[in-house]
């Protein structure tokens, strides 16, 4: 009888997000009377900026022509998009990336998960811990993990992101092949200065290692001198792959388009220890298992690389560290202390009690969804993560329902 990977039966038991769902849907259900007002999921809400609207339309009439009519694409991206985000993304911070070193895909999810496959079976894994669940579930899915004991899977260095270390680990004593990085950090909001970046890169460069760089809240950065880029520290390009998403920066979440950077003179070795460049290899797996994202839907995110682009994506993020700000300030004067909400769409918040627990009070009593920090490892208990992700006025609404249930 066909099998199957046995690897996936380590997983814990369900995905964090379904088990908020069973327990809101759950409320709603008991209570269809008192609307429930949703600041957990990381999704955005507010409609795609006029530049990418007026782009999608003007691809789908050249798309209505023979003329102007494109089939398939570059399986990598299309040069225009791979050469405006070389210039705008990376030149315009001081950062070397060539437009061929970056591949275009349908999101940073896909491509944070799929990356591992690259890489060999025994590769030694350093995960922070409360983590984006992504890293660590195709890790187990590809075996290279244990059991889960405890909360934690067996193989895996995890970096605690506590209050005690200002929630940015920093390299471990131990040598990791692997490492992820994720700044402005989901879940906690908490940002990495350019010198606790140099230690990483450091350490990767003495262990011949590589560091996976999740820079899916980049646009949030606001503080001067935060890099938004793991390239903006010298030696990067050696060790590091960096992911960035257009789902915040433009509320891509519902369209799709994301990138890549795999610097070309990035090396790993074989078993026989001859090197070979991961760009060779993640466009080999690239161009097999993936055919490109739609010519509109790349005509939509070049469009943001515009001054009126510019000027639009700012006001979105704008708008939502706006209603980070007025969070934050609300969770203080509660009592509580938190971090994040100043360069990220995410507070992280010292609940001084079990997550689950102060989740469901917050469902219970203010009809507010959040999300437990337990769900992301086990230094996220005593936490929740509340997303700054909806309109003013249901953040308002939250908040003073918030105020009114913890008084
Ligand atoms: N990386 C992190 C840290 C995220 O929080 C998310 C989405 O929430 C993603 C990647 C996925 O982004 P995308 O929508 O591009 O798949």
């Amino acid at each position: 009888m066909i099998r199957i990977n046995e690897h996936f039966t380590k997983l814990k038991a369900s995905y964090l997000f379904a088990d908020i769902a069973k327990r809101v849907n759950a409320y709603v259900a008991a209570n269809p009377d008192k609307p429930v007002i949703r600041l957990g999921i990381g999704d955005v809400t507010e409609p795609l900026p006029p530049v990418c609207i007026a782009a999608l339309h003007a691809a789908t009439e050249e798309m209505a022509h023979r003329a102007t009519f494109k089939g398939y694409g570059p399986e990598q991206g299309y040069a225009f998009l791979r050469e405006a985000i070389a210039q705008h993304d990376f030149k315009a911070l001081g950062a070397h990336v060539e437009p061929d070193e970056v591949f275009i895909s349908d999101g940073s999810k896909c491509d944070v998960a799929n990356i591992q496959e690259i890489f060999a079976a025994d590769t030694r894994l350093a995960i922070p811990d409360p983590v984006y669940p992504v890293y660590v579930d195709t890790n187990v899915m590809a075996g290279r993990t244990g059991a889960n004991a405890d909360g934690r899977y067996t193989g895996i260095t995890y970096l605690d992101s506590t209050a005690a270390n200002g929630y940015v680990p920093a390299p471990p004593a131990t040598p990791a092949d692997l490492i992820y990085l994720c700044f402005p950090n989901n879940p906690t909001g908490a940002v990495a200065t350019r010198a606790q970046l140099a230690a990483w890169v450091a350490y990767a460069r003495k262990n011949n290692a590589i560091i996976l760089y999740d820079a899916a809240y980049e646009s949030y950065v606001r503080t001067p001198g935060i890099p938004r880029s793991i390239y903006e520290i010298e030696g990067a390009r050696d060790v590091a792959i960096e992911f960035r998403s257009y789902s915040k920066l433009a509320g891509f979440t519902g369209l799709r388009c994301a990138y890549t950077v795999v610097p070309k003179n990035l090396k790993a070795r074989d078993a026989s220890g001859a090197e070979h460049a991961v760009h060779a290899l993640w466009n080999r797996r690239h161009t097999t298992k993936f055919n490109g994202v739609s010519y509109p839907v790349q005509k939509a995110a070049a469009a943001i690389y515009t001054p009126a682009g510019q000027a639009q994506t700012r006001g979105l993020t704008d708008f939502y560290l706006g209603n980070a700000k007025l969070i934050r300030e609300a969770v203080t004067k509660l009592g509580l202390t938190c971090i994040g909400g100043d360069n990220a769409p995410y507070l992280w918040v010292n609940t001084g009690r079990d997550s689950w627990e102060f989740f469901d009070l917050l469902l219970n009593q203010a009809q507010v969804v959040t999300t437990p920090g337990a769900g992301f490892g086990k230094c996220g208990e005593g936490h929740v993560r509340i997303s700054a992700f909806n309109s003013r006025e249901n953040v308002t609404l939250a908040l003073a329902r918030i105020a009114a249930a913890l008084k």
